[in-house]
This record gives structure tokens, sequence and C-alpha cells, in this order.
């Protein structure tokens, strides 16, 4: 119950890797404020926790749902305050939301589409921490999780827009917990490889109706690709306590592929 008594605001709460993270957290105490600009997957996200908790948990004063797009400042403002107004504080912050975009080269790039995807996946958690740091600052610390990715570290999964996104996020990720680290405020990162959610589901889609499907995280070195749950576990255990002494940090949960070559012949 490592967030008993915590606040914990999660952006793309209404999918994948954000509804992992909030039932984690919810399961072990957290009040949850849940962000998406999906009302039904908000929805199904709170009917999740509250069967997982069998009544216990999930009660209406523990459980705030807002209907933003985090890349909209005056959303995040409102989304801010009203979330203060419910629960008083903001313990953590949980910035996931995100979008793939085009997968296109360079030369076949809008360039709406690039402001599109940097604005939801960069410029998304900037305004997140803008508006919740003052609040942190003021209760005397807090924790910070971002979710980048590992085409933020590498290249090749996802477009370009999407790679610099994340790229800029990992370093978003150093140059926060500079600005706040005086203020006991922790900000990292997880990079997440292949896994299985909304997102992504036109690659498994396509790869299991073309005979593909044992390619899907076959470049990874654990030979598989990876669950919602367990980038879940990566965020809240650096989110938490036992986290203490780590920030500025971007930890691959990739199964091993930022650490490989992955050299033909050698698997
Ligand atoms: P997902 O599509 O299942 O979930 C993303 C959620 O974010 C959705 O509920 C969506 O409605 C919401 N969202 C998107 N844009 C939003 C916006 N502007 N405002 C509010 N909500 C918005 O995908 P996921 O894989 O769970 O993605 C979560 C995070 O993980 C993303 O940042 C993604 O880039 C990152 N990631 C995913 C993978 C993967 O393989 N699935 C790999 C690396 C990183
Ligand atoms: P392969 O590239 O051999 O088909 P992989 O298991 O390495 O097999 O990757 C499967 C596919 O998933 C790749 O096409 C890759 O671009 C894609 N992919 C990996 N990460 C992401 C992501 N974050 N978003 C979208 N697609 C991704």
């Amino acid at each position: 119950m490592r967030f008993q008594d915590r606040v914990a605001l999660i952006t793309g709460a209404g999918s994948g890797i954000g509804r992992a993270t909030a039932r984690r957290l919810a399961a072990e105490g957290a009040r949850l404020a849940l962000v998406d600009w999906s009302g039904d997957g908000l929805e199904d996200t709170v009917a999740a926790i509250r069967q997982d908790s069998a009544g216990t948990a999930g009660a209406d004063d523990t459980l705030w749902t807002g209907i933003i797009d985090v890349s909209d400042e005056a959303a995040v403002e409102r989304c801010v305050s009203d979330v203060i107004k419910a629960f008083g504080r903001i313990d953590v912050l949980c910035n996931n939301a995100g979008i793939s975009g085009g997968h296109l080269p360079v030369t076949e790039q809008s360039t709406s589409e690039w402001q599109r995807v940097l604005g939801v996946n960069l410029a998304g958690p900037m305004l997140m921490i803008k508006n919740v740091a003052p609040h942190m600052q003021a209760q005397g610390g807090g924790a910070i999780v971002n979710t980048a990715s590992v085409a933020g570290i590498r290249s090749g999964a996802g477009g370009n827009a999407y790679s610099a996104s994340k790229a800029g996020l990992i370093n978003l990720t150093m140059t926060t917990a500079c600005d706040l680290g005086s203020y006991s405020i922790r900000v990292n990162a997880v990079c997440p490889g292949l896994i299985e959610t909304g997102m992504t589901r036109p690659v498994f889609e396509y790869a299991r109706s073309n005979d593909k499907e044992h390619k899907l995280g076959s470049r990874c070195e654990l030979r598989r690709y990876g669950r919602p749950e367990e980038i879940a576990a990566a965020i809240a255990f650096l989110a938490s306590d036992d986290a203490s002494y780590i920030t500025g940090q971007a930890l691959p949960v990739d199964g091993g592929n930022t650490a490989s070559l992955n050299m033909p012949g050698m698997k």
C-alpha cells in the first residue's frame, strides 16, 4: 500500500498503460484523478478499478475523472485546479497520454501532423508539470513519471515525429528534475518497448493476420512483447518512496530491446 493517503493524477488513463497504472495505484491505496480525452475509456477504467477492489476501494470520493485534451493549455489549467478542489493535493503525476501519429518518413511528414504529435506527447507533459508542480512545491514534494518510449532512445519504432517527441520527453524529464529537485520533487520516465495496447493494435492486427505473429517482440532479448501491467509496475516503483533517491532518469522497460544490437545471425 505504497500510495495510501496519496493522490495521483494519471493522463491517458482510459486505455492501455494508463489504465493498468490506474489499477495498480488504486490497488496500492491511491486516490485517483483519471484524465483522458475518451470518456468511454475512462468509464471502463473506473469499472475495472471497482471490480478489482470488489467495492472496498474506488468509491466516488477516491476517483475523479476529467475528459480533456492534454495539449490544450486552458483545459489543463482547469483540470489541475478541479483536481485540487476535489482532493486538496497531488502527490503523483503520471504523464502517460500519447499518440503515435503516422509512420511516415520525413519527406512525407505533414507539418500539422508533426505539430499534433509534438503537442500531445511533449507539450502535454510540459503543461501538466507546469500546472501541477506549484502544488507539489507548496506541499513539500511529489513524484512525476513520464511515459516516454524506446523510440525516444533509438529510432525505427514509430514515425519520426513520435521518436522526436519521446526523445524530447526524456530530456524534459531531466530538465524538470533539475528545476524541481530542490523542492523534493522527483521526475523520472519509463521507456516502454512494444506493448499490446490500443496504440499498437494495428501492429498486432497486421502481424496476426499476415502470419507474422512470431515477429512481435522477436527483437527483444526476452523474445516477447510486453504487457501494460509490466509498465505499470515500473511506473508505480518510480512514483513510490522505493525510488526516493532516483530522479532525472529514463528507465527502459523493454525486454532488453535497447540493450541489444540485434545483429543478424546472433539468435
Ligand atoms: P493507448 O492508445 O491504449 O492509450 C493512450 C491513451 O491516451 C488513450 O486512452 C487515449 O485516449 C489517451 N490520449 C491520447 N491523446 C490524448 C490527449 N491529447 N489528451 C488526453 N488523452 C489522450 O496507448 P498506450 O500504449 O497505453 O499509450 C500510453 C503511453 O505509452 C503513450 O505515451 C505511448 O506513447 C507510450 N508507449 C506505448 C508503447 C506501446 O508499445 N504500446 C511503447 C512505448 C511507449
Ligand atoms: P519487426 O520489426 O521485426 O516486425 P518488432 O517486434 O521489433 O518486429 O516490432 C514490431 C513492430 O512494432 C515494428 O514494426 C515496430 O515499428 C512496431 N512498434 C514498436 N514499438 C512501437 C510503438 N511504440 N508504437 C508503434 N509501433 C511500434
